[in-house]
């Protein structure tokens, strides 16, 4: 299969892609526009074709269950936590896949291709992991999925939490994830990111931890990570997720934290529509947007990408899979609708996203690598934001495994 008339981020002009197989075989500039002549040609319309959209940071074992039986009346994340647990004692090995499978459905839609999903193990019987290990299998025709080992109940503070997530990586979990803001004690966020970093390392697993996701400025477990990190040098295989509590920092331990961060390489993600729905919620006025620092970080040439969190669960009761969606509301809320921003706004759900999969050279429009691609409905970054753009085409494996058909308007004349 080919794809003609496609504009490439970052490149002039209009290209040809060509495929053979599952991979990219050529990407040749055309001179001008092309008529398709072939049936095995597609045509861009001079729109852009990029890498598959990544979703670096969902709960697949939660979606779908907001109100199952109650629903979260404050709107905070601790109240989510414990909705949670009550939803958790009916969850099923079917009734997980079947609700994960339906949420990948949603995301394969809106052109991703690549997951990374934390699973709950602070339940003995391991009921979703086991579900999502299935999930992970059958679903490779969709989706790569990465499983973090998620103990959403706490490491130390939960009974038998470190040997949980112990099995947890025994069972084939992908990456090692953690909460110590959650940790009964200060002291136990200190020991559970320690804990949890020896495991990594010991098994050789990635890193993603639930780090300080409150707007308590006095929650500083990201210094913990990130100087372990440093340390161990494993900066780039592990990533700090929400770290919102820097949006209360102030901004004289910001300015020594950024060395530490810099030098830790270390990858973060921010959910903003979860964290803008769900942190403040202790505030008066002036309200506090619960948010990291998300244009500082990036401009610190620190990377940083953008997650969905939640669809439609005990944190968060919207949600459709679309990350352009989480994009615009992220850009928003970050001040980041700045000439340049706009510009590349969309490495914040590809590029970025996929060096914190540590995708490397399994993702990229480049040639010999898989043929997995996107067609957007506009030219450039800024016009899919401003425009509200929508995936039109998405190919996976060198096949097509998506297609919409754009809404038509017709005006009348008066
Ligand atoms: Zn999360």
């Amino acid at each position: 299969m080919n794809i003609i008339n496609a504009r490439l981020r970052g490149k002039p002009g209009l290209h040809r892609i060509e495929m053979e197989g599952s991979r990219i075989s050529a990407i040749v500039a055309q001179a001008q526009p092309m008529q398709a002549s072939l049936p095995a040609e597609l045509d861009a319309g001079q729109n852009l074709v990029t890498a598959p959209f990544v979703e670096p940071h969902i709960h697949l074992d939660a979606t779908l269950t907001a109100g199952e039986p109650n629903w979260n009346m404050s709107g905070t994340l601790f109240e989510g936590i414990e909705r949670w647990a009550e939803r958790k004692a009916l969850v099923t090995h079917q009734d997980t896949k079947s609700r994960a499978r339906k949420t990948i459905d949603m995301l394969v839609d809106n052109g991703i291709q690549h997951v990374r999903t934390h699973v709950d193990v602070t339940d003995p019987s391991f009921a979703a992991l086991r579900a999502m290990l299935e999930v992970r299998d059958e679903s490779r025709h969709l989706i790569d999925l990465q499983i973090v080992a998620f103990p959403q109940e706490g490491i130390e503070s939960f009974k038998n939490g470190r040997a949980l997530m112990t099995e947890a990586v025994a069972m084939g979990a992908d990456v090692v994830g953690g909460i110590p803001h959650f940790e009964n004690t200060r002291e136990q966020g200190v020991t559970s990111v320690k804990f949890l970093m020896d495991l990594a390392e010991r098994t050789g697993c990635l890193v993603d931890v639930h780090c300080d996701e409150t707007d308590d400025a006095q929650s500083r477990f990201l210094e913990v990570l990130a100087e372990e990190a440093r340390v161990r040098e494993m900066g780039e295989r592990v990533t700090a997720s929400h770290t919102v509590a820097m949006g209360s920092y102030d901004n004289a331990y910001c300015y020594k934290l950024f060395r530490l961060l810099k030098q830790s390489r270390i990858n973060f993600v921010s959910c903003p529509t979860e964290s803008i729905h769900l942190q403040g919620r202790f505030d008066g006025y002036p309200k506090r947007r619960g948010l990291t620092r998300v244009a500082e970080i990036d401009r610190a040439g620190m990377n940083i990408c953008f997650g969905q969190d939640s669809i439609v669960d005990p944190w968060y009761p919207l949600g459709n899979g679309n990350i352009l969606r989480i994009l615009e509301a992220g850009l928003h809320i970050c001040h980041m609708l700045g000439y340049e921003d706009l510009q590349r706004a969309l490495d914040l759900i590809t590029d970025n996203s996929a060096r914190t999969l540590q995708l490397g050279d399994r993702y990229g429009l480049e040639v010999g690598r898989p043929a997995n691609l996107l067609i957007l409905s506009a030219a450039d970054d800024y016009e899919m934001i401003r425009s509200q753009g929508q995936v039109l085409t998405s190919i996976r494996d060198g096949k097509l495994l998506m297609q919409r058909s754009p809404a038509q308007v017709t005006r009348f004349p008066a």
